[in-house]
């Protein structure tokens, strides 16, 4: 697998998806737009509910947080996220004065144990170039502003580790619980293009 962004059966998957896909479509058994539908809802919801998880499990847990950033593969298997291209998870720690993002500049590496899929952005050769070049030119796109004495630091996955952001908590939180800070954690902040968001937010 090394010097290998994609792991050959994780191609063959995808040719296969694709293929059985075309073959469901064209016997008109699915349309293609549910199956967009499906992917994204594994983009946006499903798979990144396990990062959620961890996250504001380390929100709570002073120990748990040490144990994710010290090994990240170790202390997300504790909650069984384990897999494909999760061999090696480090995890990253947003503070007041460090923003982390992560870009995998050859392809498209992700930690898919706690993130499930990669957005279609994530894989784009303009985030990919760009945000190496001029990071807080691309965060300002994503919404996200940071003062000047924020340091912004850029993480280049590869086939041997994969990043995953631990944002800040918000303000204001104090008296959630661990399922309602849950829905603070969005995949973008675990990517680290956006902050987690407020209560007001989630409403
Ligand atoms: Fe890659």
């Amino acid at each position: 697998m090394s010097g290998q962004h994609h792991p050959e059966p994780e191609s063959y998957a995808a040719i296969r998806a694709r293929a059985i896909e075309s073959l469901l479509v064209e016997k008109g058994l699915i349309a293609s737009d549910a199956v967009d539908a499906r992917v994204q809802a594994y983009e946006q919801d499903i798979g990144p509910l396990n990062g959620a998880r961890v996250v504001a499990h380390a929100w709570v847990d002073p120990e748990y947080r040490t144990r994710l950033l010290e090994n990240g593969t170790e202390a997300i298997a504790e909650f069984g996220y384990t897999g494909a291209q999760g061999a090696e998870i480090v995890v990253l720690g947003n503070t007041p004065d460090i923003q982390n993002v992560v870009v995998c500049t050859l392809c498209s590496c992700y930690p898919w144990p706690v993130l499930g899929l990669p957005p279609t952005w994530y894989k784009s050769h303009a985030y990919r170039a760009r945000v190496v070049i001029e990071p807080r030119a691309v965060l300002k796109e994503f919404g996200l502003e940071l003062d000047d004495v924020v340091e912004v630091r850029v993480w280049d996955s590869n086939s041997d580790i994969r990043y995953m952001v631990l944002p800040e908590r918000p303000s204001g939180t104090e008296g959630m619980t661990e399922d309602q800070l849950m829905a603070l954690v969005s995949r973008d902040s675990m990517i680290g293009v956006a902050k987690a968001k407020s209560p007001a937010q989630v409403g």
